[in-house]
């Protein structure tokens, strides 16, 4: 039994308080069919939905099968509307975009009832209200009544104890009313019906009792329940309850919610049925992403270009030990902290500290530039790195072999070739050079052009790069010229190394600069590889060309020959061209550049061959030889050399060593200094100078002739860009804590200091990426406003799509739907927005990509230079679908919030 104790609803409102139920007190018997009557406005709908637990009583009390409702929560009152009762609307309130069945379905579902329960038990319904094979249709190809058919299915699928029909044939014909009526009527017959009409004739003819409302009071009972028939029920009740409770436990186990999945599935419903709509928002929604998604393409295909250039790059830029190393971290705090404050004050003029200056800059090129100290131990300790570490290593022990290496050459119109040292030969040239117009620039001879050098042991190493015509030098006495990039050897090389006679180079720069001061002659286009590999140089111990000198009156300790015809020694080494290098199509960057290359062998033959010559002893007991022009005199080791100029012949000077000049300063910016030569301080014009010519003050030292065997520089070239860390974290612990233990060697902290190693591809690298990071970042945060803007859009949408979908909250809620099931409903849709803004976002994105890479590709032969990274295509998706949701969690939570009887009210 149903019972109502003066039951009071107020509705409150801004500007006054309605009493819509005034105190209404009434008992329903379990199988009755009463209809209510009354006037518009005397509180007919605001006493049903008390009765089905869509509205809550102001005051009195809801009494259920006797028990009171007062301490019912939301939770009771959902389970109470979906298990208990039925509603039947004037408006049907059909869900547009569910067919038929799924509007049936929708109270099972929300009851979490199975899928195939679900449609079996719907059709019957349907089946029984006449609607079999109706199934599939909209609610919007059916008639009014057919409509009405299908809500009191809905209203039924449950299986209530109450039905409550708010004017069920109010928007009926007469006809269908009767049908529908007769319906009702049927349905009566095993539970209570409540219906609210306004046509007394109808209740008349079915109901089998009438309620009179009138102003919020019960004016009429045609049928009350008796005293009697209260008193049978109480005691009926006891048992009742029993079973009651029975019933409710069982109800309890399955009084599943709705579940997220079924959110889910009826939220993609319904953004099917607004296919183009639904479209349009995705598209929308995904243009932030697409943004950023470009972006971050760009950024991994460009770093994958880079990385994929590193290997290439490696083999051109190894991992160096030298005697100095740059410390960036110093070089880049340096640049930052250099601000100071400037004082003013009126009346008054502050220092501006110029010898502050000038000692912060000493200080920091002190605290940039690290001096390294490469001892025998630290060497052994290098030499010691286990093998498969790297690819090859090189030592360089500093040698300058220019001055002991002798080529010919044919001079101005002689037959006889000439045999004079390379280094004799440059300084010859470079005179000829200082006579042209670009006089200020011939000192690069010596700088822009290495000349010899020794190639990396490993030939394995360096045939992976090369391909090489003749064979590869190997034996101490062979030496193999590499061409350069585009397999060409340049002219300055091959006059150091005598290819040109002097009549051809003279004809050279007269074709080049006009000049008639030099003879117009012919000059060959190329060599071909016989006349390149046909030549031979001879290099000479250091006691076959260094003579101490015995006269009194000489300049410098030593006498340098720098002709061959001078020399009487036989223990000269022939070196032998045996092999043409290039680099092959794989390699891009190869380990040697343009110039000749000789053998580790030979090497080792020139350390074993100086180390106890005169003139290395002599300068481990003196001291380096300085050399220089002073007061026209020259000091040190010097010797001379003629040339031809303008039809004369003239006689130049040169120095041996290293220079510490100004030409030596701007050279030390160009590639391959450090063998500098002493070219030509010329005889000519310096006659009257008193002072030092410090450009050409030259310092030979032990090394320059082979005369330390303790290397001061190494190249180590690794396997890989990623193997390199090998390399790295093995010459990092040199300079870790504690004892160092390597083979069967220790070495004490206290007995090493601190090696700093150039790593320059590295710090390429690192430069590279760092700026596709900052131009990334920056990219990505304007790209991020139009995510913003794309998420507010997709929230206003969602609350639009909430504010349409009031009607359906309000069924979902009269049917027992939870306030949660409406925000997940809600939520589900927004997150199916995002899911769908994001694939559509990473899909434009591989798309553009791949457009991009092609073009790229065919432009410029770089591949994939945009790739979106799959895990981050991932992280796409899962942002857009993270602030979709954000940006739908207000909505939804204001959906959940709606009074289901507002809603209903909705038109
Ligand atoms: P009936 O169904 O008999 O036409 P109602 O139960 O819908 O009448 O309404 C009874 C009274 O309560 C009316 O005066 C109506 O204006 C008022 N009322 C109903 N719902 C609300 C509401 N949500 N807020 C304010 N007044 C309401
Ligand atoms: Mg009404």
């Amino acid at each position: 039994m149903l019972q109502l104790k003066n039951v009071k609803k107020d509705y409150v409102t801004a500007s006054e308080t309605v009493q819509a139920l005034k105190g209404v007190t009434i008992t329903f018997r379990d199988k009755e069919f009463v209809s209510i009557l009354g006037p518009s406005g005397c509180g007919k709908t605001t006493m049903l939905n008390l009765i089905g637990g869509l509205d809550h009583y102001t005051s009195g009390d809801l009494v259920i099968n006797g028990r009171s409702t007062s301490s019912y929560r939301d939770r009771d009152w959902d389970v109470y509307r979906n298990h208990r009762v039925g509603f039947i609307f004037q408006s049907y309130n059909l869900i547009p975009h569910q067919t038929v069945l799924g509007n049936v379905e929708l109270a099972l579902t929300i009851a979490g009832v199975g899928k195939r329960e679900r449609v079996e038990r719907a059709k019957r319904a349907l089946d029984r209200v006449g609607l079999a094979g109706q199934y599939y249709k909209k609610p919007n190809q059916l008639s009014g009544g057919q409509c009405q058919r299908v809500a009191i299915a809905r209203a039924l699928v449950n299986d209530p104890e109450i039905l409550l029909a708010d004017e069920p044939t109010g928007a009926l014909d007469t006809v269908t009313s009767v049908q529908i009526m007769d319906l009702i009527k049927e349905i009566s017959a095993e539970r209570l019906v409540i219906m609210v009409t306004h046509n007394p004739e109808l209740a008349m003819k079915y109901s089998t009792r009438i309620v009179g409302l009138r102003d919020g009071y019960i004016v009429q009972d045609t049928n009350p329940v008796t005293d009697a028939e209260l008193a049978a029920s109480k005691k009926l009740s006891a048992k009742e309850r029993r079973e009651a409770r029975r019933a409710a436990r069982a109800k309890k186990k399955e009084r599943a919610k709705m579940s997220g999945f079924t959110a889910f599935r009826l939220s993609a419903r319904n953004l099917i049925s607004k296919k183009g709509r639904t479209t349009m928002v995705g598209l929308a929604g995904s243009i932030g992403i697409i943004g950023i998604a470009t972006v971050l393409a760009f950024s991994a295909g460009i770093k994958g270009y880079v990385a994929s250039m590193q290997d290439d790059m490696l083999s051109g830029n190894p991992v160096t030990i030298g005697e100095t190393a740059y410390d960036l971290e110093a070089l880049t705090g340096m640049l930052s902290d250099n601000e100071e404050e400037i004082k003013s004050e009126a009346g008054k003029v502050f220092i501006n500290s110029i010898i502050k200056y000038i000692a912060k800059m000493q200080e920091n090129t002190e605290s940039t530039v690290i001096k390294n100290d490469l001892t025998a131990e630290y060497l052994d300790y290098i030499t010691s790195m286990p093998e498969e570490y790297y690819a090859a290593m090189l030592l360089d022990y500093g040698i300058d072999l220019s001055g002991n290496v002798y080529t010919e050459y044919y001079d101005t119109a002689s037959d006889e070739p000439t045999k004079v040292s390379v280094h004799s030969l440059t300084s010859m040239y470079s005179s000829i050079l200082k006579e042209t117009d670009f006089a200020e620039y011939a000192s690069y001879i010596t700088q822009l052009v290495p000349s010899f050098e020794q190639a990396p042991s490993n030939k394995d190493y360096i045939s992976e790069q090369y391909d090489v015509i003749g064979e590869m030098a190997d034996e101490y006495d062979e030496v193999m010229l590499v061409l350069d990039r585009d397999q060409r050897l340049s002219d300055l090389l091959l006059a150091r190394l005598g290819y040109y006679t002097v009549d051809e180079f003279m004809g050279l720069i007269n074709d080049i600069t006009g000049s008639e001061d030099f003879a117009a002659g012919e000059h060959p286009e190329y060599f071909t590889h016989e006349e390149l590999m046909g030549k031979t140089f001879t290099w000479y111990p250091n006691d076959a060309i260094f003579k101490k000198s015995t006269s009194a009156f000489a300049l410098g300790p030593f006498k340098y020959f720098n002709n061959a015809a001078d020399i009487t020694s036989d223990e000269g080494v022939e070196l032998r061209v045996v092999g043409i290098l290039y680099t092959n199509e794989q390699t891009t960057y190869g380990c040697l550049s343009s110039g000749i290359y000789y053998t580790e062998a030979l090497t080792e033959h020139i350390l074993e061959n100086s180390a106890d010559s005169e003139i290395v002893e002599y300068m481990n007991e003196h001291g380096n030889i300085v050399s220089m022009n002073s007061s026209g005199l020259n000091i040190g080791i010097s010797y001379s050399y003629e040339y031809t100029y303008a039809g004369e012949i003239k006689t130049g000077t040169a120095f041996l060593g290293e220079g510490l000049g100004i030409d030596d300063m701007m050279g030390a910016f160009a590639p391959g200094s450090g063998l500098g030569s002493g070219a030509g301080s010329g005889g000519a014009g310096m006659g009257g100078s008193s002072s030092i010519d410090i450009t050409a003050m030259r310092t030979l030292t032990p090394r320059h002739l082979g005369g330390v065997d303790v290397a001061n520089h190494v190249s180590i070239y690794p396997l890989s860009f990623d193997s390199k860390d090998l390399v790295t974290d093995y010459l990092d612990a040199w300079n870790a804590d504690g004892a160092l233990t390597y083979g069967d060697v220790t070495i004490e902290r206290d007995d090493r200091t601190d090696i700093k190693y150039n790593d320059t591809l590295e710090l390429v690298i690192n430069l590279i990426n760092g700026m596709i990071d900052v131009v990334s970042y920056a990219l990505i945060a304007f790209t991020s406003i139009s995510l913003v803007v794309s998420t507010v859009m997709i929230g206003i949408i969602t609350y639009v799509s909430v504010v349409e979908r009031i009607k359906e909250i309000g069924v979902i809620r009269s049917l027992g739907g939870r306030k949660k099931d409406v925000s997940r409903l809600f939520t589900a849709e927004t997150f199916i927005l995002g899911l769908m803004s994001g694939l559509i976002g990473v899909g434009v994105t591989f798309a553009v990509s791949a457009i991009a890479s092609f073009i790229v590709y065919q432009l410029a032969g770089i591949p994939n230079i945009a790739a979106l990274p799959l895990d981050q295509a991932g992280l796409m998706i899962l942002l857009s679908v993270m602030l979709t949701l954000i940006s739908g969690v207000m909505p939804a939570r204001s959906a959940a919030k709606k009074d289901p009887v507002v809603a209903l009210r909705t038109e």
